[in-house]
């Protein structure tokens, strides 16, 4: 049976390129050079690309408008204001970025830098899930999928990194039980890294629900250790799943039944989120996961909303450097959403005992 399936994207988020301007630029200083040489060794400072980049999205985009799955329907993301972003958000932080409309500068020794286009685009990736869930709230359909850069799980309240400028998933997060009146939400970051800016924002809040499968420590970001639980009234409701490099979809689903079904049903969420990086593709980094994995997962994901939510889940992308992966993986995840059933997904012999979970 067809679903609706509303699917977020506005081309101006193509707009934010970390690394285009002229390397005679005063921001390009000796130490981003150094940084970028330790980080990329070899790379060529002239020809250098960010592997944040633009054709990350026309990936997916391209390979949606050529094979169009029925029940999609496009539409565009309404940017965040900053209202919105602070209520995650320092009210200095906010402002720093907005100041930097029209400019280029890198904010963190990890790689994360604002081109001209960039301001804008991060304050359309940021207000994607929040115009995702203000359509779901009014019934227009029940699930999302937002095609949206820069990410965000890495940014905290207070500061960027990891290629993220704004907590994308956590203004949508915060923007559904501040502005909407859902009582708890539940978040699932199934990204390779671990979302330390979710936790950080979320970390004392019992009303989201946050659970981290990643690689675990000394991966970046180096944070998630089981043992980080939540703080104060939010002891309980931050759930890191540490993982070995290498996982593949058998870990992840193992991660789903053990780890999220269990605690879903405990929560007892009014939303689902999912903070979607596909950087677990086999073509990708180090893990071993592919497209008929991210599927089971969504659908995994969509039969739980069903049953516990009147169907509400929005995806978010998150991170994903590989453009062919990211392209089969988007479309696998939305065809799901848009109805489709899987029976199966490839399993391989070499994936990790999930060792994080139970
Ligand atoms: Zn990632």
């Amino acid at each position: 049976m067809t679903a609706t399936v509303l699917v977020y994207y506005d081309m101006r988020m193509l707009g934010h390129n970390p690394h285009g301007w002229d390397p005679s630029h005063p921001a390009w200083t000796e130490a981003v050079k150094a940084m970028i040489n330790l980080q990329y060794p070899g790379s060529n400072l002239e020809t250098y690309t960010h592997p944040e980049r633009a054709e990350r999205l026309t990936a997916i985009v391209d390979r949606l408008m050529l094979e169009p799955i029925e029940g999609v329907r496009w539409m565009l993301p309404t940017a965040a204001t900053m209202a919105q972003l602070e209520r995650v958000h320092d009210k200095t932080y906010v402002a720093h970025i907005e100041s930097l409309k029209g400019d280029s500068c890198w904010l963190s020794k990890d790689t994360t830098a604002v081109s001209p286009g960039s301001v804008e685009a991060a304050c359309l990736a940021a207000g994607a899930g929040i115009s995702a869930v203000e359509a779901i709230s009014t019934g227009e359909a029940r699930r999302a999928f937002c095609v949206l850069r820069p990410p965000g799980h890495h940014a905290h309240s207070d500061h960027a990194s990891g290629f993220c400028l704004y907590n994308n998933l956590a203004v949508t997060a915060a923007h559904a039980r501040e502005s909407l009146g859902y009582q708890r939400v539940m978040i699932w970051d199934w990204d390779m890294h671990h979302g330390n800016g979710t936790q950080e924002i979320f970390y004392s809040d019992p009303s989201v629900l946050v659970i981290d499968s990643h690689c675990a420590a000394p991966f970046y970001p180096g944070s998630g250790l089981q043992s980080e639980k939540g703080a104060g009234a939010g002891i309980g409701y931050q759930l890191n799943v540490p993982l070995p490099l290498g996982i593949g979809n058998a870990a992840l689903l193992k991660v789903f039944d053990e780890v999220v079904e269990p605690a879903a049903r405990e929560f007892q969420p009014d939303l689902l989120l999912v903070s979607s990086g596909f950087d677990c593709h086999y073509l990708d980094m180090t893990c071993t996961m592919d497209e008929t994995g991210f599927a089971m997962l969504t659908q995994r994901m969509s039969d739980l909303a069903d049953e516990l939510c009147d169907g509400r889940l929005v995806l978010l992308l998150e991170g994903g450097y590989n453009a062919q992966a990211l392209a089969d993986s988007a479309h696998a995840v939305v065809e799901v959403l848009a109805g489709s059933r899987v029976n199966a997904c490839k399993v391989i012999p070499e994936d990790p005992s999930c060792s994080g979970c139970g």
